[in-house]
């Protein structure tokens, strides 16, 4: 999978896509994420990407051009499956959405910021529009970070344990049970017997309980869906 990010701060993700499971996921050659600084494709000498909104109003407003050069530009190089706009009213990320994403090959996420990008970008060069939730962030870096991320621990080997990312929350319409390390005994806390025994059918059996049960208390919505 390749994900190209269009951003007015690509310093903001650097760091993030440089680390941990990410990482490894470049390195074994199963996902690359490539950060593209939005004033590359400004026309102005000062590089402005943003200017004050028609009809007046507090905030700057994204520019449709440098998005539009960007856009073609990346389109020149290869196909996209989505072009994807992180904005708060976009459809509500959930895992099976992530699930069918993460089979995609190429994507191109635009994250906004200041009011948000003109409304020509959203109707003449986004095909799918993402939320990560009913709140409102400063900028599109960190919700293309989120959908990033869920996407690409979901491609197979990225994970060290290939059978970690199924066993997650949600994936099987449950949340996940609790976990425990060593030692099995803390301050007086004790770790689950049954998980100490060694039976595999009981273990299994007191997981999906567990599950339920969390899923009963925390999420009963997703009960009601199955
Ligand atoms: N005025 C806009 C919010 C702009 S927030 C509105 O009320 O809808 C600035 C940018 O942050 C947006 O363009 C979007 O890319 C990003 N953003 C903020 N909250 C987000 C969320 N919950 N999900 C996805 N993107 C978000």
């Amino acid at each position: 999978m390749r994900i190209d990010i269009l951003t007015a701060l690509p310093a903001l993700l650097e760091s993030y896509f440089n680390d941990s499971i990410l990482l490894r996921a470049r390195k074994k050659g199963l996902a690359e994420v490539h950060l593209h600084d939005l004033r590359t494709w400004s026309t102005d000498k000062h590089e402005r990407i943003d200017d004050y909104a028609f009809g007046g109003g507090a905030g700057m407003v994204m520019m449709v051009e440098p998005i539009h050069r960007a856009v073609v530009h990346l389109k020149e190089e290869r196909p996209y499956d989505e072009v994807i706009y992180m904005s708060p009213d976009g459809d509500l990320l959930d895992q099976p959405m992530a699930n069918r994403m993460s089979t995609h090959t190429n994507l191109m996420i635009l994250a906004g910021h200041y009011k948000g990008v003109d409304e020509r970008v959203r109707e003449h060069l986004i095909s799918k529009e993402i939320s990560i939730g009913n709140f409102v962030l400063s900028g599109g870096e960190l919700p293309a970070a989120v959908l990033s991320d869920a996407l690409i621990r979901l491609i197979p080997g990225v994970l060290n344990d290939e059978t970690s990312a199924l066993s997650d929350s949600f994936q099987d319409g449950l949340l996940a049970p609790p976990v425990y390390t060593r030692p099995s005994e803390y301050n007086g806390w004790q770790v689950p017997e049954v998980l100490q025994s060694g039976h595999a059918a009981r273990i299994a059996d007191w997981r999906h309980q567990q599950a339920v049960e969390r899923t009963r208390q925390r999420r009963p919505g997703l009960l009601d869906k199955g």
